[in-house]
C-alpha cells in the first residue's frame, strides 16, 4: 500500500529528502507522494520514513493503493535495478 500525504501537511519539507525512492515532491497546497514510486519503504527501512519524520502525521497509508509486500518488493526492484533490498524490510 503506497502512502499518501493528507491535508494536515504544513509543507515543512522534512520528508522529501528522507524518501530513498524520491517519491515525494512539493505540490501546490501540500507535499505529494508519487504512488508509482512509493514502496512503503520496503527495500530500505522497516517502517515508513516519511511518516516517522513528519511533525504532524500527514503521511498515511492509502487504502486506494493497496499492494502486498511482494508487489512492493517488485516495485523496489524495478526502481533500483541491481540494488539489494535490505533484509527485514520485506
Ligand atoms: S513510505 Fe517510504 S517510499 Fe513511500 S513515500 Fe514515504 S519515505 Fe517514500
Ligand atoms: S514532513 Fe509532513 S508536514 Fe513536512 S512536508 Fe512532509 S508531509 Fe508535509
Amino acid at each position: 500500500m503506497a502512502y499518501k500525504i493528507t491535508d494536515d501537511c504544513i509543507s515543512c519539507g522534512a520528508c522529501e529528502s528522507e524518501c530513498k525512492n524520491e517519491a515525494i515532491s512539493e505540490g501546490e497546497a501540500a507535499y505529494v507522494i508519487d504512488a508509482d514510486k512509493c514502496t512503503e519503504c520496503v527495500g530500505w527501512f522497516e517502517s515508513a520514513r516519511c511518516a516517522e519524520v513528519c511533525p504532524v502525521g500527514a503521511p498515511v497509508q492509502d487504502p486506494d493503493n493497496s499492494e502486498s509486500k511482494e508487489q512492493l518488493l517488485e516495485k523496489f526492484k524495478k526502481l533500483h535495478p541491481g540494488e539489494t533490498p535490505v533484509e527485514g524490510t520485506y
